[in-house]
């Protein structure tokens, strides 16, 4: 509340806790569960709700004593309200007091009621006071009660109710607007705001939620939707208020955080069911915004942001051959959604073992008219035994990018340590191997001559599934015959024959 009351969050630098309520644990009459409360006794639920709405600021700083009313919060805790703590905070800020013409003096008007004052004290118990506000108005103009939310300020100041509730006779015991009034009588099951409520949070500063925000708007809770079987469309969903009463719909269309673009308009007598399908957006990061027309003419949209993105779809891997040497062919596949624009190009990626970083492989253009469904397909030969993973980029013309899901590639081996080499072969300056192990390890690799003595040794380690190559300087080695040998942890060695020839 002093949050609130301040506009500054008081405890930033102590524990984060913006509210306290306290609940007696001792009343053998609570009502615990989703039910109403049943004849003798007191909801819980409704009262926490209850108290939740005071947490969030429906609460006032005005006091009473003796016929003086006044208004402030003692934040320096030094036991009286200092001349700079005199501030209202926007729950007092909101009401008014109505005078016998029908006019309204606000509480804070400090020309007609001083702070402290009597003629605020008199306010305080006048039985005369609203709270302002165009939200809070527009909902208790949907009631039948008075056309601003009427306060509970009883003739009898009661310092525990009076001001911060709704008034209790006229919004009596479960009615839409009860839950904030200030007696919960036994059975009393109040588990929504009500409009009322709802519109004071907002005209307080609050955002609503759904739950809140049907109140005031025709459409609301804009959702969006793949649609099955059909790539490069979505369908926007919404809720709707009976009294809505909605001509035309539109749908805009924000491609890659441009500006709101109409794609599509529809009567409502062509919408059935709160939703609406556009088809061919295409490849893109998106935005959808809704706009509906009234009978009466007036139009509004809906605030809510809601996007997605459409990526290249059925990427798929299929190894389709494999060379003398083990090593595969890979086919990669991906399906461009219709609606695509022509300028976009599709960036191949890949990455080796289980994390390495995603590199570029190839690029393949977008063919033309991309106004139907295209297949695409890039093929990449020779890829060393080992666990890859390819994704697709897809790239329009202004440098926009959207990203699909990756994809496996396993070019399976024999063995515990697949080595591929030397290339090439007769050894000139530097013999170069292909390496990858079945599980991570440290590779011992060594080369002798043909008397049996070593001339080269490292220590590699290897990851999983990883292609790893290996270059060996060969340039001050005589011309010859020499072995290779790898060793692994626990796995059997490889030897290979290599010829050096300077
Ligand atoms: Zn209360």
């Amino acid at each position: 509340m002093l949050d609130a009351v301040t506009g500054q969050n008081q405890f930033e630098s102590q524990v984060d806790i913006d509210i306290v309520a306290s609940f007696n644990r001792d009343r053998g009459d609570w009502h615990f569960g989703e039910e109403p409360a049943p004849a003798g006794t007191i909801d819980f639920t409704s009262i926490v709700l209850h108290e939740i709405g005071h947490g969030l600021n429906y609460t006032s700083v005005l006091n009473y004593d003796t016929g003086f009313g006044g208004y402030g919060f003692d934040i320096n805790d030094s036991g009286q309200i200092d001349e700079d703590e005199r501030l209202p905070g926007p729950f007092t800020k909101s009401l008014v007091e109505e005078q016998p013409g029908g006019s309204q003096l606000s509480l804070v008007n400090e020309n007609e009621f001083p702070n402290p004052s009597v003629e605020l004290g008199d306010a305080l118990t006048s039985d005369r006071l609203f709270f302002t506000g165009n939200r809070a108005e527009e909902a208790a103009g949907q009631g039948n009660g008075p056309p601003r939310p009427k306060m509970y300020a009883p003739d009898e100041y009661n310092s525990g109710s009076s001001i911060a509730h709704l008034d209790e006779e006229t919004y009596p015991f479960e009615s839409t607007n009860a839950l904030m009034t200030p007696f919960a009588e036994q059975a009393e099951t109040n588990r929504l705001p009500g409009p009322i409520v709802c519109g004071q949070l907002l005209d307080m500063g609050w955002s609503l939620g759904t739950g809140c925000q049907r109140y005031f708007r025709g459409l609301f809770a804009v959702s969006v939707q793949e649609v099955d079987g059909q790539s490069g469309s979505r369908t926007l969903s919404w809720s709707e208020a009976n009294d809505a009463n909605i001509q035309e719909y539109i749908v805009d269309r924000r491609y890659f955080g441009g500006s709101f673009e109409e794609m599509k308009r529809v009567d409502a007598s062509e919408v059935a069911g709160s939703s609406l399908t556009v088809e061919n957006l295409g490849v893109g990061a998106f935005e959808f915004r809704l706009r509906w027309v009234r009978e009466n003419g007036s139009t509004a949209s809906s605030p809510e942001r809601v996007r997605d993105t459409i990526t290249v779809r059925d990427v798929s891997t299929t190894i389709t051959g494999r060379d003398e040497q083990g090593r595969g062919t890979v086919d990669l596949s991906w399906t461009v959604p219709p609606g695509t624009s022509s300028d976009f190009l599709y960036r191949v990626e890949r990455r080796t073992g289980e994390e390495g970083a995603f590199q570029p492989v190839a690029t393949v253009p977008q063919d033309g008219d991309a106004s139907d469904e295209q297949s695409k397909q890039y093929t990449v030969k020779g890829q060393t035994p080992g666990r890859y993973e390819y994704r697709v980029r897809a790239q329009d013309g202004a440098g926009n990018a959207v990203t699909s899901a990756a994809r496996e590639a396993q070019i399976d081996f024999e063995g515990d340590v697949y080595a591929l080499g030397p290339y090439p072969n007769p050894v000139r300056e530097t013999a170069s191997f292909d390496l990858t192990a079945r599980e991570p390890q440290s590779v011992q690799v060594e080369v002798y001559n043909t008397l049996g003595e070593q001339v080269y040794a490292e220590q590699r380690e290897v990851r999983a599934q990883d292609p790893t190559s290996l270059s060996i300087d060969a340039s001050q080695w005589a011309s010859g015959m020499y072995f290779l040998r790898l060793r692994g942890d626990g796995s059997v060695g490889q030897t290979k024959k290599m010829i050096v020839v300077q």
